[in-house]
């Protein structure tokens, strides 16, 4: 069969896509981009925030449409996990619900499933971690290995806990043999993943010791790691990412919000001091690391007092950037018995006021990079101006560049003289024939 896999949400929801399709591919079916020759479309989705949910089943609907009568279509992922056999009534012409610890039965349900013989497996298995499913099939210079599924903080705004289950960690040895694989196949940069990443444990093996294991991967360039929780930030990793050559001096540290109370309601079980201390530490311990974050506005209660502790926190720690949300009722969780008073016309107007502080806090942290020497991992053209490349520093920013194309894969060194909002600008330097000089370990 020809199959036709469509993701959203998170990179934790793309690297399932990619275990499905190694899965596919091993039981002999074959991968399409386009939809009008796809026997089964697959769609793996994501329930964070209603908006994502409603999209996920409004591109549903929609595909029923676009794909052939005698197609199969079929939900996995977050929404399949929340709403179950619910979904066959909410989008007409599904066949098949699989939630998010029911992957290996992929292949043998499409075997029984066709147009019209519905199947729906939600069965929620805490020791799923996928650890012996094939490896991968193909790689980008930059991918992402999943080392922990599932999530037991139950911060009380989220609904990843309930649908994605208890955490577990992968076996380290499988991770290994996992980044090998990519590294194998040409990937030069690995995000390791999981919704807490720094709590993974295996046995003895603690995260730390995790990426010093990777960090041995010969041919394998840099490490980067997503998403850590403040509470699980040890010195010992702390130490790691400052001691392992490969692991980068970036960390996405989700705060969620500047307010003490807020967080103590979100049960984040971190304090706004706890939280710019630990930032004081790495910043002290890695000079330079790019320090990002995820913050919510607009959750039941939030003063405009509370509001503004958001902001003073921004503004007091820099973020180099933000991943920035209105609060959004998730069905079943804690956060969902209160009331949900903040009007949305002041969800909005305080989501556009951090956005704008960040936007300036994020130019105003870049300029200071203009005329420093950034390592550059050039990833390819730039989508924007594709007469120039585009690669990231090793703290995760974008530069665009002027570089023969022959050096996509290379790392490079580059000389920062501008920046836009989001963007670096920079010119190579070059060496022998006018080619931009390699960095040399
Ligand atoms: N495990 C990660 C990511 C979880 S989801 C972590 O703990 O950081 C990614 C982000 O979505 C969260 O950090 C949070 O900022 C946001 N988010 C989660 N639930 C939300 C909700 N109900 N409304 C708005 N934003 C939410
Ligand atoms: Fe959700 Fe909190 Fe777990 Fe992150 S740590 S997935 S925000 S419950």
């Amino acid at each position: 069969m020809k199959i036709y896999v469509e993701t959203y949400g998170c990179q934790m929801n793309k690297c399932d896509s990619a275990m499905i399709q190694s899965m596919l591919v091993s039981a002999g079916h074959s991968l399409t981009s386009d939809l009008a020759e796809a026997d089964v479309v697959i769609v793996n989705s994501c329930t964070v925030r209603e908006r994502a949910e409603q999209r996920v089943l409004g591109r549903l609907r929609h595909l029923r449409g676009l794909i052939a009568t005698d197609a199969a279509l079929g939900v996995i992922g977050c929404v399949a996990q929340r709403m179950g056999d619910t979904l066959l009534k909410e989008v007409r012409g599904l066949d098949f619900v699989i939630g998010t610890d029911c992957y290996a039965l992929i292949p043998d349900i499409l075997e029984k499933t066709g147009r019209g013989r519905k199947c729906v497996e939600t069965d929620q298995d805490n020791s799923e971690d996928y650890g012996d499913s094939p490896g991968p099939i193909t790689a980008s210079l930059s991918d992402f290995v999943s080392v922990m599924r599932g999530c037991n903080n139950y911060c009380s705004y989220c609904i990843v806990p309930h649908v994605r289950g208890r955490e577990r960690s992968v076996a380290h040895a499988t991770v290994l043999s996992e980044v090998e694989a990519l590294v194998q196949l040409g990937t030069r940069d690995i995000t390791l993943l999981g919704q807490n990443v720094n709590s993974y444990r295996d046995g003895h093996v603690t995260f730390a010791q995790l990426l010093g294991i990777i960090n041995d991967v010969p041919g394998l360039e840099r490490i980067r790691f997503a998403t850590s929780h403040p509470k699980d930030l040890s010195e010992e990793l702390i130490d790691a990412m400052a001691d392992l050559d490969k692991v980068c001096e970036h960390i996405h540290l989700p705060v969620q919000s500047g307010s003490n109370s807020i967080l103590r309601r979100m049960n984040r079980s971190y304090t706004r001091e706890d939280y710019v201390a630990l930032i004081d530490s790495i910043r002290k311990r890695i000079p330079g690391i790019a320090v990002t974050t995820d913050l919510i506005m607009g959750f039941p209660g939030e003063t405009d007092d509370d509001f503004h502790a958001t902001l003073s926190l921004m503004e007091e720690i820099r973020f180099d950037s933000a991943f920035m949300f209105r609060y959004s009722v998730r069905e079943g969780t804690s956060a969902a018995t209160l009331d949900d008073d903040v009007p949305e016309a002041t969800k909005i107007e305080r989501l556009k006021t951090t956005i704008e502080l960040q936007k300036g806090i994020t130019t105003a942290v870049n300029r200071e990079l203009i005329g420093t020497q950034l390592e550059v991992l050039v990833d390819g053209p730039s989508e924007r101006d594709a007469s120039r490349m585009f690669g990231r520093s090793r703290s995760g920013k974008a530069v665009v560049f002027e570089c023969p194309e022959e050096c996509s894969g290379r790392l490079i060194h580059v000389n920062i003289t501008g920046c836009s909002a989001w963007t670096l600008h920079a010119e190579t330097e070059t060496g022998q024939k006018g080619l931009a000089r390699p960095v040399s370990r």
